[in-house]
């Protein structure tokens, strides 16, 4: 009795898996019923999920994007290669995700993760998926951290955070990677991983990027993910994503990380290409209806989180090319309202010679300010205003000749402090130098150099300060606080140096 009935159990599992089988693979595979410009059209595939990766029979990876009734639309991450009509397409039942690892740091990948520089592959120690809900408020500390990017008019003006989100805004070819990468070598032994998105770029251009990187000593830390202009417009639509996903894996354990979007304008363009192809209806400017959503859920994963969670962070510092400065554009003013401030550079200020060229009156900072260290909250204290003075006065000036001695003086020291502010690339100040050089400028000591000396002298000064009061570096660098003595004894020593006319000249 008992044996027949555990017979028929058996038949009966037989049945229902052979039956389950045969059920699951019709909706496993789907078939091709349109493709072209790295969209492909297909029907069958019920049960697919939106951000599922699929595979075509030639081996091309496609992700969902599109769920319409009889049909989904998916967007190719290669060449459409040998897919047509009728090809099939099988689910993998993944959601799209990214190799990461500490292997990585040092490698320039594509948007898949795989290695385009050279060297061998690599082994990842996990996948992350490349779209993930941002870290919750309650998960989540205020910034209250610096991260130095080593730009004087940056730091002591408008100071980014750790787990800040800064934009970088300015017209083609006013230095915006330049503040990105001077910011990355920064770093240097500051125990933040770094990593560069590349969108839209050329690939000489990130090549060259990469080789300076190199020669400074960043790629040790760095890592650069590269979606080059040649590159399907789908793979440059994720690659700021599975950069994030890296940087996830490293917040995740605690570390703090840098990650720059350059540029996030490429970016918004990828993905009016994508929608306009999946007929999706478009808006302003043709960008589709879900274009801040595009930039928003990528930035909101930019966090510092609660030390209960590790403490690690990102910092994001998106880049946004304008047209001739229009900054109430579409693109530009979505992004503006999704950050924590944004650096302004203007063309004008740039083939002036004033570099990097930050408008300062237009830029702004809305958290780091908290994370400034004490010694540069003090001792930039009144610069902005200065500057804003300056300006104002420059502007109504311009016409007369004959100034009274105050003006004068005021527009001497104003213009002396933009010319302490120009900074050469590649050349980041540490916060000591900072600190002593707003110190000694704020307190009128380089108002009788000549303008076109001011640099030569700045570097001098702070040579000076090396070899005659390495105390005070010392101690700026250990307690990062700039108490009274302390600048009494900074504006002694300078005004040494300024004495001493050989080496001040
Ligand atoms: P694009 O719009 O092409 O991406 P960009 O805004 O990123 O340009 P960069 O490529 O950073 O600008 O810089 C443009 C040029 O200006 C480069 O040749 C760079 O060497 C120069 N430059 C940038 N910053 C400085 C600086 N502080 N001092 C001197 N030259 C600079
Ligand atoms: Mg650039």
């Amino acid at each position: 009795m008992s044996s027949i009935s555990s017979e028929k159990i058996v038949a009966l599992l037989r049945s229902e898996i052979a039956n389950y089988e045969i059920e699951k693979r019709n909706h496993d595979i789907g078939t091709v019923s349109y493709v072209g410009d790295g969209i492909a059209t297909i029907h069958g595939l019920d049960g697919v999920m939106y951000g599922e990766i699929v595979v075509f029979e030639n081996g091309v990876k496609g992700m969902v994007q599109d769920i319409r009734k009889n049909e989904i639309g998916c967007i190719l991450f290669d060449l459409e290669g040998s897919i047509k009509e009728g090809t099939k397409v099988t689910r993998t039942e993944k959601m799209a995700s990214a190799p990461v690892g500490s292997g990585y740091i040092g490698r320039v990948i594509n948007a898949l993760g795989d290695p385009i520089d050279g060297g061998g592959s690599i082994d990842a120690d996990d996948y992350y998926p490349i779209e993930r809900p941002a870290p919750s408020i309650i998960d989540r500390q205020s910034v209250c951290q610096p991260l130095e990017t080593g730009i004087l008019s940056i730091d002591s003006m408008f100071p980014i955070g750790r787990g800040q989100r800064e934009l970088i805004i300015g017209d083609r070819q006013t230095g915006k990677t330049s503040i990105a990468t001077d910011t990355i070598i920064n770093q240097k032994g500051k125990d933040v991983i770094c990593i560069y998105v590349a969108i839209g770029q050329k690939a000489s251009t990130v090549a060259k990027l990469v080789g300076s990187l190199r020669k400074y000593g960043a790629m040790d830390y760095t890592i650069v993910v590269s979606a080059t202009a040649s590159e399907p417009a789908p793979v440059q639509y994720i690659a700021p994503y599975a950069g994030t996903a890296i940087a996830e894996y490293f917040m995740y354990r605690g570390k703090d990380v840098l990650i720059v979007y350059d540029d996030l304008s490429k970016h918004a363009v990828a993905y009016r290409e994508i929608s306009l192809l999946l007929e999706r209806s478009p808006g302003r400017e043709a960008y589709p209806g879900d274009v801040f959503y595009l930039h928003s859920r990528l930035l909101e994963r930019s966090a510092k989180l609660s030390d209960a969670k590790g403490g690690g962070s990102i910092t994001a510092l998106p880049i946004i090319e304008t047209q001739s400065g229009d900054v109430s554009a579409y693109i530009p003013t979505n992004v503006i309202s999704i950050t924590d401030g944004q650096i302004y550079l203007e063309s004008g200020l740039f083939f002036s010679g004033m570099r990097p060229a930050v408008n300062v009156g237009l830029s702004v900072s809305r958290v780091g300010g908290a994370a400034q260290t004490k010694a540069m909250k003090k001792a930039s204290g009144s610069i902005r205003i200065d500057l804003a003075q300056y300006r104002e006065m420059e502007i109504f000036t311009q016409f007369s000749s004959d100034l009274d001695d105050s003006t004068q003086k005021q527009l001497k020291y104003g213009k002396g402090l933009m010319e302490l502010l120009k900074q050469p690339l590649n050349h980041p100040m540490s916060m000591p130098h900072q600190v002593i050089t707003l110190v000694a400028a704020t307190n009128k000591l380089f108002v009788n150099t000549p303008v076109n000396r001011i640099k030569k002298t700045q570097a001098a000064m702070l040579e000076y300060f090396g070899s005659h009061a390495a105390d005070i570096e010392r101690e700026l660098e250990e307690k990062k606080v700039l108490t009274d003595e302390l600048c009494e004894k900074i504006i002694a020593v300078a005004k040494d140096f300024f004495a001493n006319p050989i080496l001040s000249r």
